[in-house]
Parts: C-alpha cells; structure tokens; sequence
C-alpha cells in the first residue's frame, strides 16, 4: 500500500505534468496564431478574426473600417541598410501601429512588409483619423543604422463594411486598390477607396 508520503509525490508529479502540457499547449497556441518577427497576429488568424467580426456586425448592422498599409520602398531599405536593418523596422513599425491603433482595433502581419489594422464599430471617417496618426507617427519616426539616422514612410488603403462592399474578400480587395492608388499617386498618403470611386465617376 501507498503511505502518504507516497501519495503526495504521484500527486505533485501529476500536477507538474499537467503544468507542463498548460504550458506546451499555451506557446503552441501562440506559435499558431502569432507572426514570429514582430508579436502581430498572422495573416491566417487574422482572416479568421474578420470572419466572426464581419458576422457580427451583419447581425447587429454596425460597421467595419480595414487598413492595408504597405512600408514604401522597403527593398531600398533593405538594401541600403541590410536585411536585419530591415527587420528592426519591420518590428517598430509593428509597435507604432499598436501604440497608435485603438485598444478594441486588431492589428496584423498581413504580408512580408504589409499590415493590416481591423477597426469594429468605425466608419470610414474614424478610420482616415486613425490611419494619418498612423502614417504621421511612422513617418516621423528617426529609424537608426550605423551610419545614423533615417526615415521610412508607409502607404495605406481604407474600405469599410458594408458601405464599400457586403462581404470580407470583397472589403479586402476595395482596401487594395486603394492602398495601390496611394502608392501610384506618389506614397506616404492614405486614400479612401470611397473617394477614390467618387473621382472616377466624375
Ligand atoms: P513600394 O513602395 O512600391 O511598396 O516598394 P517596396 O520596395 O516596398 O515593394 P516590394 O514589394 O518590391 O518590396 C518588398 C520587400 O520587402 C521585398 C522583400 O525582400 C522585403 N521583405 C519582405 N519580408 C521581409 C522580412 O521579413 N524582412 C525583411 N528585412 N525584408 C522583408
Ligand atoms: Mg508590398
Ligand atoms: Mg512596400
């Protein structure tokens, strides 16, 4: 028969096990919905976080605004600096974009130097708000390399839900064109694919 003593060590080791699979399963669980660069949630976690917002806000009829915005000339600084340059911006962008977006707005790695910042409850006027203080913070921003100081801007696209289009695809390809338009108008701007139709109608 077990004493007690006995009974208390296949307990503790019982438990320490347990603890330990908590533990496993946590960083498992982070390793798959994270990007291991900057901390943001990954691109195929953060499909499925627009999935359930769009959801709810065809249920309760409220609004989504989405950011795309994409580094400008990123290979340039790539390669006037080096690639680990390259991604010490990559992850300052990524806190910028944190510290700036709100608290309930979801910020992720949506491609290699491309970000994408969802926004509940927002309409395309808050989201513009929020993308300049973004893009101005960003801009401003004194990067360091060894030879000193630089500076990087980014572009950025706004689509919302459901005034530019009814379904999720279909509100990231609007934020697209209209992140493509910033870019060819001459980057560092945001443009609202909104205003952006409006001009080609007239
Ligand atoms: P544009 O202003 O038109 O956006 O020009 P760009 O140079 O930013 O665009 P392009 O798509 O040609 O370049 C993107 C670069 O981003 C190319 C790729 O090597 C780099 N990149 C992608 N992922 C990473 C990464 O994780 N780390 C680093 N350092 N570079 C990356
Ligand atoms: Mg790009
Ligand atoms: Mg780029």
């Amino acid at each position: 028969t077990l004493d007690l003593l006995e009974m208390v060590r296949v307990i503790a080791d019982h438990a320490a096990i347990a603890i330990a699979n908590a533990q496993m399963y946590e960083r498992m669980q982070r390793m798959a919905t994270t990007d291991g660069l900057t901390g943001l949630n990954n691109h195929r976690y953060f499909q499925g976080i627009f999935d359930a917002s769009i959801d709810r806000a065809e249920r309760f009829g409220r609004k989504i605004s989405l950011l795309l915005t994409d580094i400008d000339h990123f290979k340039t600084i790539n390669d006037t600096y080096g690639h680990p340059v390259g991604d010490r911006v990559l992850k300052k962008v990524a806190r910028i974009l944190e510290e700036n977006a709100r608290k309930t707005d979801v910020v992720a790695r949506y491609g290699g130097e491309e970000f994408a910042v969802l926004m509940e409850e927002t309409d395309s006027e808050g989201a513009v708000q929020i993308a300049e203080r973004i893009r101005e913070a960003i801009g401003k921003h004194p990067f360091h390399c060894e030879n000193g100081l630089f500076n990087c801007t980014i572009s950025i696209g706004v689509a919302t839900y459901p005034n530019d289009a009814a379904g999720k695809a279909k509100i990231i390809d609007a934020a697209d064109q209209a992140l493509y338009k910033a870019k060819f108008q001459g980057r560092n701007q945001t443009v609202l694919y909104a205003m952006m139709k409006e001009q080609k109608k007239s």
